[in-house]
């Protein structure tokens, strides 16, 4: 089988665009070319984001199967919820999010603004649930399914980040085949891909799908998690099951997998200064929002490794923007004074 034998329904625009980052390069000293893709304006659906591109692969068989209740989890301000929540609107489904308190804030609005706000306007059944950060498999993702069952309905479950999902790697496999024919309209090819990585099928997705024209270990991963060792864990197995989805050809091993674990401090949820100062930055250079939880820390990453000359002179960079501009309202604290 190869990627085109899969469903896909669509739930996307389309490509999502890729442009220069003009200001930014020539700011950083201008030695390297840096690029971004915007997933995180990929859908009319609530403003899309990573899970809408790898949605489109398991939504065919929650069509197929006659489900009729998306169940899905993540933190409080998780952007997947949210893009779930939209999903099932715009299918007509019915929706369940358990939300788990995976961010230490001191924030009184947290549960009350930005994601969490949009997927309640959205019809979602929301539910918050005590348990801290993990991206696992949790018993209360089980409990909210057993009680669709009980009242009759048919739970279609969507762990994670979509992850833990068999055909979770397949969008971002996708994606690699979509920049290859970018990369030909634009007349350039990308040396490097950096991307932030948190529960792993969107780096494995890439992985897969990069691989295919020797660049798997060209996908810098910028590790969020602050729990690096289970992210790369979960990468590497994702990377390795959707290879041999999409037939790649040869098994995915650890030296494919790049994951930098220098930009995730603290912990998962929580900015540090870089993480803060990359926000700005692209913000005031290129116009272009980035969140403290995500996007800030890939951004700090990319940031840092072209101060650091960690780029060969001349790379063409191309930064992956998955989304989370949702989530700033929650962070309003941090940017009190701009
Ligand atoms: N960026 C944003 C905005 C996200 O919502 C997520 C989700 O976890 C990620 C990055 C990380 O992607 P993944 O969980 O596939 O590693």
């Amino acid at each position: 089988m190869s990627l085109e034998d899969f469903d896909k329904y669509p739930l996307t625009f389309g490509p999502s665009p890729i442009h220069p980052l003009k200001r930014l390069s020539e700011h950083l000293g201008g030695k390297v070319a840096l690029y971004a893709k915007r997933e995180d304006c990929n859908s009319g659906l609530a403003f899309g984001g990573n899970k809408t591109r790898k949605l489109e692969y398991l939504i065919p068989e929650a069509i197929r199967g006659g489900y009729d209740t998306l169940v899905s989890i993540g933190g409080i301000q998780s952007n997947q919820t949210r893009q779930v929540a939209a999903v099932a609107a715009h299918l007509g489904m019915k929706c369940v999010l358990v939300q788990e308190n995976w961010v230490n804030h001191d924030s009184e609005i947290y549960d009350k603004v930005g994601n969490i706000e949009m997927s309640r306007i959205l019809g979602a059944d929301v539910r918050l649930d005590d348990a801290g950060f993990d991206i696992g498999i949790r018993p209360s993702w089980q409990k909210a399914m057993e009680e669709v069952e009980a009242r009759g309905g048919k739970p279609f479950p969507i762990p994670a980040g979509c992850s833990e999902h068999p055909l979770g790697g397949l969008g971002f496999a996708g994606f690699a085949e979509e920049v290859r024919q970018q990369e030909q309209a634009l007349g350039l090819t990308f040396d490097y891909i950096v991307v932030c990585a948190v529960t792993g099928s969107t780096q494995a997705g890439m992985i897969a799908g990069f691989a295919a024209d020797g660049r798997a270990d060209r996908v810098i991963g910028i590790d969020a998690s602050a729990a690096p060792e289970k992210t790369r864990a979960q990468v590497l197995r994702i990377a390795q099951k959707t290879a041999e989805l999409v037939a790649l050809g040869r098994p995915i091993t650890d030296d494919d997998v790049v994951l930098d674990t220098r930009y995730g401090h603290p912990e998962y949820g929580l900015p540090n200064e870089g993480t803060l100062e990359a926000i700005r930055l692209c913000a005031r250079l290129e116009g272009m929002l980035t969140d403290p939880v995500y996007e800030g820390k890939s951004m700090h990453g990319m940031i840092d490794m072209v101060r650091n000359g960690e780029f060969p002179e001349g790379s063409n960079i191309l930064y992956v923007h998955l989304g989370g501009v949702p989530a700033l309202s929650a962070y309003s604290d941090l940017f009190s004074a701009g």
